[in-house]
């Protein structure tokens, strides 16, 4: 157990040797020294979170066990609804609006003793790879305030790495807990499709969209994914009947486990050499600790990046058209007095989606409403929905022999701020290694595996099966017990 981790504070409130309201007040502490260099946040919720933690310090008083994240201070994305809490997405579009409840996960975590500090950045809706799409403003990486966290879950991987709490939430479409987690060096895990209830996330691409955990450690990241995975009544993705969960192997070992590098990842466009390294370092401690590893041929994985920004910005327009000036946050035009006929609709929906959204949102938007126009349906969505079905194909095949699948997390350490946005398409590819697992359902994590040579994490990714969490966290577990060290942010080695 590392310091200041989830499962080593839980333990220190249960038990009663620490007070919830000490361990808050250490981290709102933190917030308060750094969070006008990182802005993680959108909102930090400090009166709510005190009242959360005296809570759990009176449960514990009163000989009440207040759950297996007593006390822990919590991050959630700004696309998870909390009641009464505003929940932008990071978009103006979004302003001001109070969801009438709260996100599934959002309960389940509460229930389990956690404390919420606050709503974390995010790219707008969730597109994006850098968090620079925040309406807000960017987020910068703890480990080097020039640098993005990555994205869209920036926020969530920045408050951990800066240590303003060990655990956070994120959505994950296309990689958005991975590659960040990955240039934050912190533990970040998709379960599979359907294992977590989205019951209260905004959706961007509903046939992508899962919810998961980002941790300082792997223990850690097992331990949350296991309070908030389970069926849910309130969601018709979620799965009834789940597997043994992520921790039920912790410390399983890899003997005798198979574990292919996936060779399409590994060699993909733009990869830094260093992360080829790492890979190569990462197989080479898994062969070690004795597991069978070999190079594993995954052919439609090379097709993802192209599927994806058909599926994705297909779904994605058709889940943003709600926001229509009339159900939620902002109304332009009209109401702000723009001097538009006030009888014409057409033109208030215009006027307030043209100032609610940002550019890449609209990007999106576009190029999915194409995607699915007349005439072009059967050659682009119906085409990359094709592709997909040749994605699981593959995967099904690899896992005929495989075990685990190993492979790069991002093509590189964090990029400047600024120095991708003038090209979407660079800024594509940053997703390239993470997006196949989001198109077949299966679950992936990003474990810290060294850093390159500006000094900065990288990560390495582990692939599992469908509903394969078990094997998954007891490979990852073994990885960063091999890992060369990755350093604390100094934020967050201020506190040790
Ligand atoms: N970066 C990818 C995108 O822009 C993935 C985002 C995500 O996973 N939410 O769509």
């Amino acid at each position: 157990m590392i310091a200041g981790s989830a499962s080593a504070i839980a333990a220190a409130v249960r038990s009663g040797d620490r007070s919830a309201v000490e361990v808050l007040e250490e981290h709102l502490a933190r917030v308060g020294r750094h969070e006008a260099d990182i802005h993680a946040f959108n909102l930090v919720l400090e009166d709510q979170a005190r009242a959360q933690a005296a809570a759990v310090d009176q449960a514990v008083a009163a000989g009440r066990d207040p759950g297996p994240l007593a006390g822990v201070p919590v991050a959630l994305k700004d696309n998870l609804c909390t009641r009464g809490i505003p929940t932008t997405c990071s978009s103006r579009i979004l302003e001001g609006w109070k969801p009438p409840y709260s996100a599934t996960v959002v309960e389940r975590l509460a229930g389990a003793g956690a404390v919420f500090v606050g709503k974390t950045n995010l790219d707008e809706f969730a597109m994006g790879s850098s968090t620079e799409n925040s309406a807000f403003g960017p987020t910068a990486n703890p480990h080097d305030l020039s640098r993005v966290p990555g994205g869209s879950s920036g926020g969530s991987a920045a408050a951990v790495a800066a240590g303003f709490a060990p655990l956070a939430l994120g959505s994950d479409t296309g990689g958005s807990i991975r590659q960040p987690a990955a240039l934050c060096g912190v533990v970040g895990a998709k379960p599979t499709y359907g294992l977590v209830s989205r019951y209260g996330l905004i959706a961007f691409a509903s046939s992508l969209d899962q919810i998961g955990p980002f941790a300082l450690d792997v223990a850690d990241a097992a331990l949350l994914l296991d309070v908030m995975a389970g069926p849910d009544p309130c969601d018709s993705t979620c799965l009834a009947d789940p597997p043994p969960g992520a921790r039920a192997r912790l410390a399983g070992g890899v003997e005798g486990l198979r574990v292919g590098v996936v060779r399409e990842l590994a060699n993909a466009e733009g990869l830094a050499p260093e992360v080829q390294g790492r890979l190569d370092d990462a197989a080479a401690s898994l062969s070690a600790a004795g597991a069978k590893v070999d190079e594993v041929s995954v052919p439609a994985a090379v097709y993802g990046l192209s599927a994806y920004y058909l599926i994705a910005p297909a779904e994605a327009s058709s889940n943003l058209a709600r926001y229509d000036g009339v159900r939620y946050g902002l109304r332009a035009g009209r109401a702000a007095g723009t001097g538009a006929d006030p009888t014409d609709i057409l033109a208030m929906y215009t006027d307030t989606r043209s100032a609610g959204f940002g550019a890449e949102v609209k990007r999106r938007i576009m190029l999915g409403t194409y995607a699915l126009s007349a005439g072009y349906y059967d050659a682009y969505y119906g085409k990359a929905q094709q592709v997909r079905t040749l994605m699981v194909r593959d995967f099904d095949a690899a896992y005929r022999d495989f075990d685990v699948l190993l492979a790069p997390t991002a093509p590189g350490t964090a990029f400047e701020l600024g120095a991708k946005t003038a090209d979407p398409l660079t800024m594509y590819l940053n997703d390239v290694c993470t997006i196949p697992s989001n198109l077949v359902g299966h679950p992936a994590i990003s474990v810290p595996f060294g850093t390159g040579a500006d000094g900065l994490p990288l990560g390495v990714q582990v692939l599992a099966p469908a509903l394969g969490e078990t094997v998954m966290f007891q490979v990852a577990a073994v990885l960063e017990a091999a890992a060369p060290p990755t350093p604390a942010s100094p934020m967050r080695g201020e506190a040790r």
